[in-house]
């Protein structure tokens, strides 16, 4: 078993408060493969106290080209162990190994991309009237909290980390308590890469304690958070007790149409629903699990979609297989007891809807394919986070775009017309922060990601997020004398 014993705050490894720990299970086998320190609100305290006296101190100081250059040697880093770092994350979640380690081999470029723009960040001048000189300044925030969920907590933490640090700010960081372990490690690259102490602390804990604490404490100015709309209202319940007034950037859920119009190119849009709807065992924001297929295409359709899904080959992690685990058995209970509410609300179940026979530990649940389900039912309308796909009808672009907007989650969303100025018109007409016109679940460094309605407030990566992690302050000069 691999122990954990020391949080990490002020650029030294120290023991919680609480002194003691917590176990991590590993969703594939069960069994519990790590432990961490189980934080608590004294961690937490001195975990701000140390991102303050950086913030206020070296990292302040410290000229553009410098922390560029800490940005890109962890880069560096996170590309020298993406292999080690993948086999953590498998362990955590259950992602299968061979997709943690593609996406780990990806991380190094969020790291450059924002080394680049450390020294972009700057205000404006407004021309006004001859006798005043005005101008902006563009500030970071302060101290930020990253609190990270499981299902992509390298990801996750790394689209937080990079933009706050770029930025000028420090940052505590709270893993999920399921997935600890990754937040650590790349706690100890940030040492070697030349972070001074303090600007990067980890505190790891349950989100009722550690979580809470960070959100109720006086000396955090932001807190980016990605996870459930019913914590981010917890967050914001906390928040609102302490004296300050944070700022918030919220990554939330998603119930995401994935529009199939007649002159798509089917088997790429079929491709796309298949290997985007049941990815990651359906614990991503982003999957499409809403398929809306025009009726005109529908009974074939329907058909092909079973016989590819039926194909999915879930299993161990380890090995080459399409779909893990659920991350946790709480996700696997949610989606057993999704499956029961589609079934009695009278939708058409195609495939799956049980756990698979052959594997006898782990958090498995087979891909469930429902058919001929009405917008309204729940399984259409709330987030499920399992392998779980509706296919839902529609007759016309008004109606496709009625249903896909009918929900309260506006995350991403995907059309697949041949049609360009319908797929223009649609990209318009749905609410949604992220649309995709003939592929699917394209994000990368560059691209703003965050959700309208209940998905979100603010965006992480590309240019935009910048404003979400810095403040302006705009100076008058009277030229007169
Ligand atoms: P979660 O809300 O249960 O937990 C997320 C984090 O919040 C964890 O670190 C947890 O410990 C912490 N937390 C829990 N209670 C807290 C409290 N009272 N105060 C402060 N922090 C607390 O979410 P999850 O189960 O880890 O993740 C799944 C959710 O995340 C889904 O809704 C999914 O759609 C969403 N998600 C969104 C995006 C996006 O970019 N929009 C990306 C991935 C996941």
């Amino acid at each position: 078993m691999e122990i954990y014993n020391k949080l990490f705050i002020g650029g030294e490894w120290v023991n919680s408060s609480s002194e003691k720990q917590m176990d991590v299970i590993n969703p594939a086998t069960e069994e519990v493969w790590a432990q961490v320190p189980e934080g608590n609100a004294d961690d937490v305290d001195r975990a701000v106290e140390a991102a303050r006296k950086a913030f206020n101190g070296p990292w302040k100081r410290m000229s553009t080209y410098e922390r560029s250059a800490i940005l890109r040697k962890m880069g560096d880093l996170m590309e020298e162990n993406a292999n080690f770092l993948a086999a953590l994350e498998t362990k955590e979640n259950g992602k299968p190994l061979h997709i943690t380690t593609r996406e780990a081999k990806m991380y190094n470029q969020w790291w450059y991309y924002y080394a680049g723009i450390t020294d972009k960040i700057h205000g404006e001048t407004i021309p006004f009237e001859d006798h005043k000189h005005i101008f902006t300044i563009r500030e970071p925030i302060g101290v930020v909290a990253a609190i990270i969920p499981w299902n992509g907590p390298i990801q996750l933490l790394t689209w937080k980390l990079t933009v706050a640090l770029a930025t000028g700010n420090t940052i505590v960081v709270k893993p999920a308590e399921t997935s600890p372990v990754t937040a650590l490690e790349i706690a100890k690259l940030s040492e070697l890469a030349g972070f001074p102490p303090g600007v990067i602390n980890v505190v790891t804990g349950y989100g009722s304690v550690v979580g809470d604490r960070i959100s109720s404490h006086p000396d955090i100015d932001k807190i980016a958070f990605t996870g459930y709309g019913d914590t981010a209202r917890k967050i914001m319940k906390s928040a609102a007790e302490s004296s300050n007034i944070k700022r918030f950037s919220f990554e939330l859920g998603g119930k995401s149409p994935n529009i199939i119009f007649p002159d798509a190119d089917l088997d790429k849009a079929l491709n796309a629903a298949v290997e985007h709807g049941f990815a990651i065992t359906g614990q991503s924001c982003a999957l499409s699990s809403r398929v809306l297929v025009h009726r005109d295409i529908y009974d074939e359709f329907i058909v092909k979609f079973k016989e590819k899904a039926a194909q999915i080959k879930v299993g161990n992690p380890q090995e080459q297989v399409d779909i893990g685990p659920h991350a946790h058995k709480q996700q696997l209970e949610k989606t057993l007891s999704y499956i029961q509410i589609g079934k009695e609300e009278g939708a058409e179940l195609i495939l799956g809807g049980d756990r698979p026979r052959h594997l006898k530990k782990g958090y498995y649940v087979n891909p469930t394919l429902f058919v001929n389900v009405k917008p309204s039912m729940r399984i259409a309308q709330e987030e499920i986070f399992g392998p779980v796909v509706s296919v839902i009808p529609f007759s016309s672009e008004e109606e496709a775009i009625e249903i896909a907007n009918g929900v309260s989650y506006g995350l991403t969303a995907a059309v697949w017309t041949k049609d360009i100025a319908r797929g223009h018109r649609m990209a318009k007409a749905l609410q949604s922060g992220m649309v995709w016109l003939n592929t699917y679940r394209y994000t990368r460094w560059v691209t703003p990601y965050g959700g309208y309605k209940s998905s979100g407030v603010g965006r992480e990566n590309g240019l935009e997020s910048i404003k979400d992690f810095t403040q302006v302050k705009t100076v008058v000069v009277d030229l007169e004398g």
